[in-house]
């Protein structure tokens, strides 16, 4: 089959960079097509896993953990040690392959893998510091402690739009914690799955893990729920919509297992008359448009105070203007294509959707080089000025879509800031200290990320990252997300030789 050069040469340098990183492609082939979303064609046929793989995974996972429970954490913490080297070495072979799948900008696809040796190094620094504290005992003679363990077998669910980064996330602490995991990847998203666990078998290798401690099943979402529903998965930690996250969150709640939900998010930055102008219109554009929109923390509203929203929306439609759209492998290229015709649709309909609420499109939204790539779907990035209330502003739209609300008082700002399901990240743009503490505090935003004069993407892996309300409530990466991972037990150790009971309680 005849594919554009263009394609050609993706799969050219795909197969270039899978080899080096050492896959055997030949042992993931199949017939399930994947496409590139840069041309739309096809660059690779991988094969797919079925419920009773996955089935045959669990239990590998399930058979590993009772070696690798006992290993000493600081030990554990070497294998992550080795992984981040490899990703280090072959950070941007990953990067192609992760470019080529999902169509990020050469640069951002970098800036994923770098992610992951950031949480390498911490996961590194936390295999020695999972520690609990010792409580006072109110009674003579004992000491009160916390211990932490690991859970077992972890199951990791994971999005298109971040194929590796937020699987390291999971990975790197979990395997630290003792726990052994299980990784279903998106369905966009399995070739850079297959070269992210190649890094991490040979790793597992060269330290001498055991080597059932990481599975990998390219499963579609039905085969995929066999992870959701097997007892001996002690945590599902599941990225992606919150569709995804009501289907499954019942089903681990029905048999009491742990669920770390990281669902859609539906953000929003404030910009106060105070704000420094041109560094609130850098955050605005780098957190609406980068990654064509398709970040769970991208800008999708934009909360102006009325004195400064036209002047602000110019400036925003005039930046719009000189964004290059197109190839993410060229250099120069900000705005990379949407995943697929699925998400131009939704794209589409949101923007009709939102002239029928009383919108109106200032810039952007149109298709742009279809002639080129038939197949491909690169959107403008679109501004549109809407009216208080509609309900298209309170759904997420994968895609760079801007809705622009005006406000006249800061709680008039929170309070449309706050009044969307979604709960994940949010900003104020602000000079005024007193405002932007509000925004902090608890009558500010209740996002599970809340900054103040820097966008609303972009997060770094010290902090934990996570959303309240239908993004799900999860915590992941930095701060004490590692205990996510781990159950906690508390010991209470009588060295009295007495048994004096608790609240004084006389019993014998
Ligand atoms: P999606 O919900 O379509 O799929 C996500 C994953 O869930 C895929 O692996 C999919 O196969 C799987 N899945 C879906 N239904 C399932 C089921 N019933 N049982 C088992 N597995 C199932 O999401 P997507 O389109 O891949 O990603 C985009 C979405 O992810 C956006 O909503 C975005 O905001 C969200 N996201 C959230 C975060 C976060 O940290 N909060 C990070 C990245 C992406």
């Amino acid at each position: 089959m005849s594919v554009q050069p263009a394609t050609q040469e993706i799969i050219t340098e795909l197969e270039a960079a899978l080899s080096r990183i050492g896959v055997d492609a030949n042992a993931w082939k199949g017939n399930e097509p994947v496409s590139t979303p840069v041309t739309g064609e096809t660059i690779f046929s991988t094969l797919t896993h079925t419920a009773k793989d996955v089935d045959a995974a669990i239990t590998r996972a399930a058979e590993a953990f009772i070696q690798w429970r006992d290993v000493p954490a600081p030990v554990r913490g070497a294998l992550i040690k080795r992984w981040g080297e490899l990703l280090t070495e072959y950070k941007d072979d990953l990067a192609v392959v992760v470019g080529a799948e999902v169509g990020k900008i050469t640069s951002e696809a970098r800036g994923e893998v770098q992610e992951m040796i950031d949480i390498c190094d911490l996961a590194v620094g936390q295999s020695r510091q999972l520690f609990g504290k010792t409580i006072p005992s109110e009674r003579p003679g004992h000491r009160l402690a916390e211990t932490w363990h690991p859970l077992g077998v972890v199951g990791i669910i994971s999005a298109f739009n971040f194929p590796v980064a937020v699987y390291a996330w999971n990975t790197a602490l979990a395997l630290v914690a003792g726990d052994t995991v299980v990784w279903k990847p998106a369905e966009t998203g399995r070739l850079s799955a297959v070269a992210t666990d190649a890094l991490l078998a040979r790793a597992v290798r060269e330290v001498g893990a055991p080597a059932g401690i990481h599975q990998l099943v390219l499963a579609d979402r039905v085969a995929g729920q066999a992870l959701v529903e097997d007892p001996r998965v002690a945590l599902v930690s599941a990225t992606g919509s919150v569709r995804m996250g009501r289907e499954i969150a019942p089903l681990i709640a029905a048999r009491f297992g742990r669920a770390l939900l990281e669902l859609g998010g539906n953000n929003a930055a404030i910009v106060a008359p105070s704000a420094d102008q041109d560094l609130a219109l850098r955050g605005i554009v780098f957190a609406a448009a980068g990654t064509a929109g398709q970040r769970c923390t991208t800008l999708r509203r934009l909360i102006v105070h009325e004195s400064l929203a036209d002047a602000l929306v110019d400036r925003i439609a005039a930046a719009y203007k000189t964004l290059s759209i197109g190839d993410p492998r060229t250099e120069g290229t900000l705005v990379g294509p949407l995943v697929n015709k699925k998400s131009f649709d939704a794209q589409q309909a949101a923007l009709a959707q939102a002239v029928a609420e009383g919108g109106t499109v200032v810039y952007g939204g149109d298709r742009v080089l279809a002639d080129v790539h038939p197949d491909a779907y690169y959107v403008q990035p679109a501004v549109v000025r809407m009216p208080a209330q509609s309900a298209v502003v309170q759904e997420e739209t994968f895609a760079p879509i801007l809705y622009v609300l005006t406000y006249k008082t800061l709680d008039e700002a929170i309070a449309l800031q706050n009044g969307v399901p979604q709960g994940l990240s949010s900003a104020i743009f602000t000079n005024d200290q007193a405002e932007a503490e509000i925004f902090l505090s608890a009558r500010g935003s209740d996002c599970g990320i809340a900054n103040v004069n820097i966008g609303t993407s972009g997060a770094e892996i010290g902090g934990a990252f996570g959303g309240e309300k239908e993004t799900g409530g999860g915590r992941e990466s930095g701060a004490d997300s590692w205990k996510a991972y781990m159950r906690q037990a508390t010991n209470t150790v009588n060295f009295s030789g007495q048994l004096p009971l608790a609240q004084g309680v006389k019993f014998l």
